[in-house]
């Protein structure tokens, strides 16, 4: 079996990125599709949670990400995610927070496992990612995982030839 070699940080940042904007395809705060960007609640500074799909949503990136809900950590974000996650969840990823000595590296192997494990989803059909040309984020996203897509295209539409195509001329 092939082994994986792990990323770089900024290497699993942006495809962590691409994948949290993909889940969540609009800015959770207000709506917009437009300039998507991944918030992580607790710093991302804490490598166990620099990578935890709970700890991060999609903001768009001015008015609710760095003009917004940055701001609001203790007062909106902090109700959103409690929310979101409810009290159980949300104590422990602050548990985490403070008490986490995972490290950059430990945390990017465990990513690669996740989005390994959702690259097959979509291979299986129970992806969240669209195959949408109109989607920038999906094209990157298809285009960085995996060699492996290509030989489960034909389970998809012709899409997939034009994401392909996509692929192989950045390649
Ligand atoms: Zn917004």
């Amino acid at each position: 079996m092939k082994k994986t070699k792990p990323w770089k940080t900024y290497r699993a940042d942006a495809k962590f990125s691409e994948w949290i904007r993909e889940r969540d395809k609009k800015c959770l705060r207000c709506g917009t599709k437009e300039n998507l960007t991944n918030s992580h609640f607790w710093s991302r500074g804490k490598s166990a949670l620099r990578y935890e799909p709970d700890n991060c949503i999609a903001l768009c990136a001015w008015k609710c990400h760095i003009y917004g809900w940055e701001k609001e950590k203790q007062g909106e974000y902090r109700d959103f995610m409690l929310k979101r996650l409810g009290k159980e969840r949300y104590d422990e990823l602050e548990k985490i927070y403070y008490q986490s000595k995972m490290t950059r590296r430990e945390a990017i192997k465990e990513l690669q496992v996740l989005l390994k494990q959702e690259l097959k989803k979509i291979e299986d059909g129970k992806g969240f990612v669209r195959l949408d040309m109109r989607s920038r984020n999906s094209k990157l996203f298809l285009g960085v995982l995996s060699e492996r897509i290509r030989k489960s295209a034909k389970k998809y539409t012709g899409d997939m030839d034009i994401i392909l195509n996509y692929v192989s001329k950045k390649k």
